[in-house]
């Protein structure tokens, strides 16, 4: 085993350690962006080697050129509705030819899907420790979401690191048992990437969005989950319809999701509509900046859930459910559901009344303080190298 010299400690330490980092989708690699960055800053101690699985290909290539994130490979298994069990097979799989081959020190698999619990899944059969970047989020029932909810389950129970984001992950994790030394509160880098975007680039109008009219109150609305395909998708947007012709000082701005089931119900009602706006899915630069200029949310992601408190701005969520429920305790987010009354109700609520506007309107950082990154690799470093102590946790007013 070579030995270093490392620059930040001036110890004695070993060959870099090979991290897998395993990438899917658009939050995963969002999220995994700063961990990766950080991970650079100490190539004495970590070699990252990032795999994308490829699943929402357009998608991916937008996040990955956009956040200047290079795979080393890319497993490709994408193909038009295919079923999870066929993906979850391939990328096993893949993972197995993968680890036997490069035998990384550890696998690093970010929040919910399915690719990410098979990643986790083939570490275990190699007995390789696994670390979970957003471990903990649970809304206790199995199908909502579906099939996020099981995934993080399954995916923390194999796991040796739990980086869970606030203390109500913490709280589920115990209550599964799993052991305090596996724990870690370090906020969610979802927060981190905002503030490198918010921070490191200018607000340049994409092409997408030159027809918007930015005098005008602007919503910005994302659909996409599977558990909303169908009866529920139509709902929402019904309730756009009327809210649109009710309010001319209306923007509603739509990036619509590549997933073909949303795209074509999105297309089929709601292409033309005055006031409603169906644009491609934004860069993560452009997005954030446009999230930052509007007035209020309405969603059905997880990450919008996390991004939007940080830059107050109120969140309507179009689901049942949420396993994020510490915007909704801080008071900017509210779970409307998914009948279209309840969700124009909410929205006009928004609009015509200061005071219910204002009151959700706080920027509060409930997910995170932008050092989740650095908490995680010191985490690492603790682990690996014992050059650190363990990070300190994350803690907010809500703690
Ligand atoms: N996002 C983006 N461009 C868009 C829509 C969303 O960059 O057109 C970002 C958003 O800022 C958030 C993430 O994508 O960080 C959320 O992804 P998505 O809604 O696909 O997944 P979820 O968070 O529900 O798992």
């Amino acid at each position: 085993m070579s030995v270093t010299q490392s620059p930040q400690e001036g110890k004695k330490i070993s060959t870099p350690q090979k991290i897998l980092i395993i990438a899917g989708t658009r939050p995963e690699v969002i999220k995994l962006a700063p961990v990766i960055r950080e991970l650079e800053k100490y190539p004495h101690h970590f070699k990252p080697h990032v795999i994308v699985t490829g699943q929402h290909r357009e998608l991916l290539d937008q996040m990955l050129s956009s956040l200047r994130i290079e795979p080393d490979e890319d497993f490709k298994v994408m193909e038009e509705n295919q079923a999870l069990g066929i993906l979850s097979a391939k990328v096993l799989t893949h993972c197995h030819h993968l680890l036997a081959r490069i035998q990384p020190a550890l696998v690093m698999v970010q929040g919910d899907t399915a690719s990410a619990f098979c990643a986790a899944l083939s570490a275990y059969y190699f007995q390789i420790p696994i670390g979970h970047v957003e471990a903990g989020l649970r809304t206790f029932n199995k199908y909502h979401p579906f099939p996020e909810e099981g995934m993080r389950i399954l995916i923390d129970s194999i796991s040796d690191f739990c980086w869970t984001p606030t203390h109500v992950g913490a709280q589920n994790l115990k209550q599964e048992g799993i052991a305090d030394h596996k724990l870690f509160i370090t906020g969610n880098t979802v927060i981190d990437a905002l503030h490198l975007v918010l921070h490191q680039t200018k607000n340049v109008v994409s092409q997408n969005l030159k027809a918007i009219d930015f005098s005008k109150k602007i919503i910005l609305v994302t659909v996409h989950r599977r558990e909303n395909w169908g009866d529920n998708v139509q709902a929402i947007f019904r309730a756009l319809i009327t809210l649109a012709a009710q309010h001319q000082d209306v923007e509603i701005i739509y990036p619509v999701h590549f997933s073909p089931t949303v795209r074509n119900m999105a297309y089929s009602m709601l292409q033309g509509v005055r006031g409603i706006h169906l644009v491609e899915p934004l860069d993560y630069i452009s997005f954030v900046h446009l999230l930052a200029r509007s007035t209020f949310v309405m969603t059905d992601s997880g990450g919008i859930q996390e991004e939007a408190p940080a830059l107050g701005k109120p969140v309507l969520v179009l689901r049942e459910v949420t396993e994020r429920p510490e915007g909704v305790t801080a008071g900017t987010a509210k779970v409307v559901g998914l009948a279209s009354d309840q969700i124009l109700n909410e929205a006009e609520k928004l609009l015509t009344d200061p005071k219910e506007y204002n009151s959700m309107a706080n920027a509060v950082n409930p997910y995170g303080d932008g050092n989740s990154a650095k908490r995680i690799v010191q985490c690492l470093r603790h682990h690996f190298f014992h050059d650190c102590a363990r990070p300190e946790p994350f803690t907010t007013n809500q703690s």
